[in-house]
């Protein structure tokens, strides 16, 4: 194998998450590939789930839901993010629903002939996408040119069952649905629930749910719902690199830029060919790689292409050899959520920001 790093594709655990959160959701499924498909890859990502059984396709960006067109998804899709001034012809052309979230954006659409598909994006208390200020004027505006196939909201704590702005949310977007009724507007697609609904709310699943994280086989929220095995998930993407150089050092060893770490005691570092520039996040502390069953923790400073690892004073390891750097856990290695924990952040920011520069190797495997 030729590359410094890896990110491991599981094809099956893929259509496993898909063929669950159908069965748990009961109703259709929109895949959620915005953003790379989270890191995983686009294109490979959405004709995989297309494949695996995924109704729709979800996307933030035009360009997304396009190159997802030209590459040969057949399944309906939509692009969330679609500001006025954006190329609506092109969407129309490709037969791509795109989000109403403005009264500009509406009457932009409502100009391009043949009835555009579209879905209304409601604000129902998360306050960002959707409507909230235009709603009323929304409701006295002309929809004769376009064809309104959904209409939408999202949830802000999901992640927090029980919690009362899921029950507002839920209450919020029902009664707006309704005062589209009243106006004759009844969209066939209603959708409110991302991962952590389709895992624990039913009541909010509608006709359509929209999966992204859980898809990719990571909770929505380690704290509040469990890893990815208590919610039956399998992780997709295990992450790969190779050790550049393994050195034997002496206690007292200042480790990387700023000396921020020194070795305590004599000791083995990995160096791993992969850095801040690969989306090893710099404030990382307290995650590392796995290698020979044993963990082996981050030592100093992440630098652009590289990071030290204490692999102890007995270990065999040797330049060019492999290591875990995230994977599904079952053996011992760091997940994804623990990566996020160490880097104050969260398992969707780790496996979205692993670079363009690590090849995404497409194999069904067992682990
Ligand atoms: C990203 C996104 C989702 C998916 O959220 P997950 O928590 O990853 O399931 C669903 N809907 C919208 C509108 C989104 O932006």
């Amino acid at each position: 194998m030729g590359h410094r790093a890896e990110a491991r594709i599981d094809i099956n655990a893929l259509s496993s998450n898909i063929a669950y959160l159908k069965s748990k959701a009961g109703v259709d499924l929109l895949a959620v590939v915005k953003a790379d498909a989270y890191g995983h890859g686009l294109l490979e990502i959405g004709l995989l789930a297309e494949k695996s059984g995924a109704d729709w396709l979800g996307v933030a960006l035009l360009e997304e839901a396009i190159a997802l067109r030209t590459h040969g998804v057949r399944i309906p899709i939509l692009a969330w993010l679609v500001p006025p001034g954006s190329d609506f012809s092109t969407a129309v052309k490709h037969d791509i629903d795109v989000a109403v979230a403005s009264i500009s954006a509406l009457e932009e659409i409502s100009r391009i002939p043949n009835k555009p598909r579209i879905h209304i994006e409601i604000d129902t208390g998360m306050t960002r996408g959707g409507f909230l200020d235009e709603w009323a004027e929304l409701l006295k505006s002309d929809f004769s040119r376009v064809d309104v196939i959904g209409v939408f909201s999202h949830f802000a704590r999901a992640d927090e069952p029980g919690q009362q702005q899921n029950v507002d949310q839920l209450i919020s977007f029902t009664t707006k649905v309704q005062q589209l009724a009243e106006i004759g507007i009844n969209p066939p697609i209603k959708h409110l629930s991302n991962s952590a609904a389709t895992l624990f709310d039913h009541q909010s699943a509608f006709n359509l749910v929209r999966t992204g994280i859980a898809m990719y086989g990571l909770t929505p929220d380690i704290k509040s719902l469990g890893d990815s095995k208590t919610l039956s998930l399998k992780p997709v993407m295990q992450l790969r690199a190779k050790l550049h150089l393994v050195k034997k050092v002496p206690a007292g060893s200042p480790v990387g830029y700023g000396a921020s770490a020194i070795t305590s005691t004599d000791t083995t570092l990995g160096i791993v060919a992969m850095g801040y520039a690969d989306g090893i996040p710099r404030i990382a502390q307290g995650a590392g790689v796995f290698f020979d069953g044993k963990r082996a923790p981050i030592i100093g400073r992440v630098s652009m292409d590289q990071f030290v690892v204490d692999l102890g004073a007995d270990s065999s390891a040797h330049s060019g050899d492999w290591v875990t750097v995230f994977g599904d856990g079952s053996h011992g290695e760091y997940t994804a959520d623990d990566w996020g924990a160490a880097s104050l952040s969260i398992n969707y920011e780790i496996v979205t920001r692993i670079g363009p520069r690590v090849p995404r190797i497409y194999a069904p495997h067992v682990y």
